[in-house]
């Protein structure tokens, strides 16, 4: 019997990858992998018959059923089985179907985290998701709910939220703007659509929640995530604002 790893690719660029999940794609004989996963990545298991499995929001993709059925069938060929997402596994990236899927089978399996889009993005805009004063409460959501799945009120989080990062939303912005200012979010609130992550085609885009439909049409159709919240209004306006949220901060 083998051994499955979920591994994380990380958001995009190939030397953001752990060390341990190199070593263990060097061992690999099986790579199961998402579409977004890079192809230098991909080259690092140099042993290993590699198959895509993944997928890009809205477009056809492998049924999760029969995945986690091959990860279970590879494991009894195979010593060294990897299953390789984009970002970190255990963020939207139905990681839990395959661990039960996996547990059930008896197989032995291990998770390798990964640099997950929201942090990938952050970086990318030199904004961090927390402030001291500002930001101590950050949600991850999508709205994206897969056929039969039982509704679930994104949008409540997001109004909650000091910062929000909004993941396989960029195709639906019009539908996002209207829902949260429709519920009450403020239309001024800054956001940052964050195209490709890491990578040399990156784009970042600054706007207000009014503006969130117009920003993501400019985008391409790059994995993107939405940024939602007051930690990013200094990158919307002159550097002038943001000395006077620090002088604030030091009053405060
Ligand atoms: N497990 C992944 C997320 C998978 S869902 C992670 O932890 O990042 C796929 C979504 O992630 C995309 O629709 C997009 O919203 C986001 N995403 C992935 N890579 C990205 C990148 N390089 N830049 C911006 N967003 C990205």
């Amino acid at each position: 019997m083998g051994k499955v790893y979920l591994v994380g690719a990380g958001p995009g660029a190939p030397d953001l990858l752990t060390l341990r999940a190199a070593e263990i794609l060097k061992r690999a004989e099986l790579v199961f992998h998402d579409a977004l996963v890079h192809p230098q990545t991909l080259e690092l298991a140099v042993h290993a018959r590699k198959i895509l499995v993944g997928k890009r929001s809205g477009r056809h993709s492998t049924a999760q059923s029969f995945i986690n059925k091959r990860l279970v069938d590879a494991a009894r060929k195979h010593a060294v089985v990897v299953r390789l997402k984009g970002g970190d596994p255990m963020l939207f990236g139905r990681a839990q179907e395959e661990i039960d899927g996996l547990r059930k089978a008896g197989i032995d399996f291990e998770i390798v985290p990964g640099v997950t889009a929201a942090t990938a993005a952050a970086a990318e805009l030199g904004v961090s998701l927390t402030r001291r004063g500002i930001a101590r409460h950050v949600v991850f959501v999508t709205p994206r709910a897969a056929e039969g799945e039982r509704e679930n009120d994104w949008a409540a989080s997001v109004l909650a939220a000091d910062t929000a990062v909004i993941y396989m939303g960029a195709g639906l912005a019009e539908e996002l703007g209207a829902e949260l200012i429709g519920r009450g979010k403020s239309p001024t609130t800054p956001i940052a659509l964050v195209e490709g992550a890491t990578l040399p085609e990156k784009r970042a885009f600054h706007g207000t929640l009014a503006d969130l439909s117009k920003l993501a049409r400019k985008a391409g159709d790059g994995p993107a995530v939405v940024l939602v919240g007051e930690v990013l209004r200094a990158a919307l306006a002159e550097p002038v604002l943001a000395e006077k949220i620090e002088s604030i901060l030091k009053r405060a």
